[in-house]
């Protein structure tokens, strides 16, 4: 049975019964704080109080938003696509974010946790090419945009020359749309 459901359950320890109530809290998260407004559950005869893990969350995920919209912080999405924009995968943008955890990191784009100005300030200057090639290489890190772009030469090239080679005794006369690209890229050669 779900504990979002004490409404009206009785307090053993006294024969009463709880009713949800709502009280305002400061929620820290990151060095930054959020009132909300959170519920929870009082008995009525002895006041006793229980705040269920949803009305936890709830509180939390409203302070999550409102720090975020606060202090103008990239949101989870905004930040997979920063990374996806820059070639990295989450444990390379780790890397670049030098001394954050890499579960910290991957944390940000899943909403698990919510990033700090300073770490949103570094994010967004990774969008500078600048300072996304020095962090890059201090980090030790290469970007899998550079890094498809190297493959993919090396592989195309491959490619051609493998069509080349088999492409003469057997498409000749099965693929003719294939012949000329061949025929292309073995007098280019
Ligand atoms: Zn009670």
């Amino acid at each position: 049975m779900s504990l979002s459901s004490l409404e009206g359950s009785l307090h053993r320890g006294c024969g009463g019964r709880y009713a949800q109530h709502t009280e305002q809290v400061t929620v820290r998260l990151s060095g930054m704080a959020s009132e909300v407004t959170r519920e929870f559950f009082r008995c009525e005869k002895c006041g006793h109080e229980q705040r269920t893990i949803e009305q936890r969350d709830a509180a939390e995920k409203q302070a999550v938003e409102q720090i975020r919209a606060a202090h103008g912080l990239l949101t989870p999405r905004e930040i997979r696509q920063l990374r996806e924009e820059l070639g990295l995968t989450s444990a390379q943008l780790a890397d670049v974010c030098y001394g954050t955890p890499r579960g910290i990191v991957a944390g940000w784009e899943k909403g698990r946790y919510l990033q700090n100005r300073e770490a949103d300030a570094l994010l967004r200057s990774l969008r500078d090419p600048e300072v996304f090639a020095f962090r890059t290489a201090r980090a030790g890190v290469v970007p899998a945009t550079a890094a498809d772009a190297a493959t993919g030469e090396a592989v195309a090239g491959e490619a051609v020359a493998d069509e080349a080679v088999a492409g003469e005794p057997g498409e000749a006369g099965a693929e003719p749309a294939d012949a000329p690209t061949a025929e292309d890229a073995a007098g280019a050669s």
